[in-house]
């Protein structure tokens, strides 16, 4: 690599473009100012300098240019910070040293191939055709699979290896990439994971495949196998700390500073398609910890369309406390009365959905609600459960006169003293949302492949019948 492509990119790029696309930045000054994304603190205090190209933060005493600073937020090394960059730049890298040429960029690149050979599929075979008559019956437009390269990949062992090995990689890559299955006993040769399925190629946030979801599409064996399966964590793919269509979304969630999420990736595509594009899918994980930190670069706000219990000790609601304790605002749109999921209200007619996220509650009415609807506030068992659901939820309230409010108003509800209710309140243990590493919902066994049933509480028909797609 020569040192003359690097400046060039350096002078192609604007720092505060390149920072402003991963945090919110306000001008100050001379300077641009905003939270840090490397250490968590309440009064921002990293800033930007345009003269000098550089940043800095004076809580964490971090500072660099642009490359320090993708290095840094994508945890990548200089050489993949420089490929971003350059992608970014529109500059094409010269004589590129095979020494940057990283494990983790030959990963990149077979995931990519391995989306456009799911790509062609969709055209090319028989079964792929009707793969794609099948999207376009979910209300899937031609240019929504385009732009989201929904693919197919085909019922046989080998295809997709064997395309891969001829573009020059090894078969070891290709099980490390997560697309092929190590065959037992015989190190040296393994067989496709994805067969037979519609493949939704999963990106990072700079638009880079990294992974699948795929989802059983007429293969023979259809009623045997799991209805979804994922690439397995890799060292490109991080299960936990990656959020569907989060690559297209960010601006519009830094925008309008507040990110919808929802279960499944028809749901995130189908409401980009109707315009919705602050939105994102959970791919059937929880919220996690990691997501979180990633979402806080952006907003402050988010709306939960998720199916959810809330009685129940669930994933979850875990998610949602993490969410809370975090500082979001958070919301819940209720969509799953009728059984549907967003993608299906979004194809019924786009203004439902909007309707819905209009009205979506704050977590806390959420909570009144869902406790109220569930137990008799007239009887005292009733008076205790609805305590039980809701006391936990007062009590994570950081400002005292926003719970003091929760606390009046449940009393009032229940027709008990307050000071009832604060004695229970101060007997509750600490706060339990910080207890860190999220279950996700689905476990996945050694192949990734979802294996059981949802953890948590119980649900009811229609919560069971929510598909993932
Ligand atoms: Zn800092």
């Amino acid at each position: 690599m020569q040192d003359s492509q690097i400046e060039e990119i350096k002078n192609k790029l604007n720092v505060v473009d390149v920072v402003g696309s991963y945090i919110k930045l306000t001008k100050t000054g001379i300077n641009y100012r905003g939270p840090c994304p490397f250490h968590s603190e309440k009064k921002p205090s990293f800033f930007v300098s345009p003269n000098r190209q550089m940043w800095k933060c004076f809580g964490c005493g971090k500072v660099g240019d642009i490359y320090e600073f993708v290095k840094e937020i994508e945890g990548v090394e200089f050489g993949d910070a420089l490929r971003i960059l350059a992608a970014k730049a529109g500059v094409e890298l010269k004589r590129e040293n095979p020494k940057l040429r990283t494990e983790r960029q030959r990963l990149y690149e077979i995931c990519d191939l391995a989306c456009s050979f799911f790509e062609k599929q969709l055209d090319a075979s028989v079964v792929g055709k009707e793969a794609k008559e099948y999207l376009l019956k979910r209300g899937i437009s031609e240019e929504s699979i385009k732009k989201w390269r929904l693919g197919y990949s085909p019922d046989t062992w080998q295809s997709l290896s064997d395309f891969l090995v001829g573009k020059g990689y090894q078969r070891q890559e290709i099980v490390k990439a997560g697309l092929a299955i190590e065959k037992e006993g015989n190190r040296s040769d393994s067989y496709d994971r994805f067969r037979g399925r519609i493949a939704f190629p999963i990106f990072d946030l700079n638009s880079q495949v990294v992974g699948f979801g795929a989802r059983v599409f007429k293969t023979a064996n259809e009623k045997e196998t799991a209805k979804y399966i994922n690439t397995p964590q890799t060292f490109v793919y991080n299960k936990s700390a990656i959020l569907y269509g989060l690559n297209f979304a960010k601006l519009p969630v830094k925008k309008e500073n507040n990110c919808v999420i929802t279960e499944g990736y028809t749901d995130a595509i189908m409401a980009h398609q109707a315009g919705f594009i602050n939105t994102v899918a959970a791919s059937g994980t929880a919220l996690t910890s990691q997501h979180l930190e990633i979402l806080k670069r952006y907003a402050e706000n988010l709306i939960l369309a998720f199916d959810m219990d809330l009685a129940g000790d669930t994933a979850t609601k875990r998610g949602i406390n993490l969410a809370e304790a975090q500082g979001f605002n958070i919301k819940i749109v209720d969509s799953y009365s009728g059984a549907k999921d967003p993608a299906e209200i979004i194809l019924e007619n786009p203004k439902n959905w909007s309707d819905l996220i209009e009205k979506a509650r704050t977590i806390m009415d959420y909570y009144f609600d869902s406790a109220f609807e569930k137990f008799d506030e007239n009887i005292p068992e009733g008076k205790k459960q609805i305590g039980r659901m809701i006391l936990p939820a007062i009590k994570r309230i950081q400002n005292r006169i926003e719970q003091s409010h929760w606390i009046q108003k449940l009393s009032e509800k229940l027709g008990v003293k307050e000071d009832a209710v604060l004695q229970e309140l101060s007997s509750l243990r600490g706060d339990d949302s910080r207890r860190g590493n999220l279950d996700s919902r689905f476990r996945g066994n050694d192949n990734g492949e979802i294996a059981s049933s949802r953890l948590g509480g119980t649900r009811n028909d229609a919560s069971t019948r929510k598909k993932l797609i």
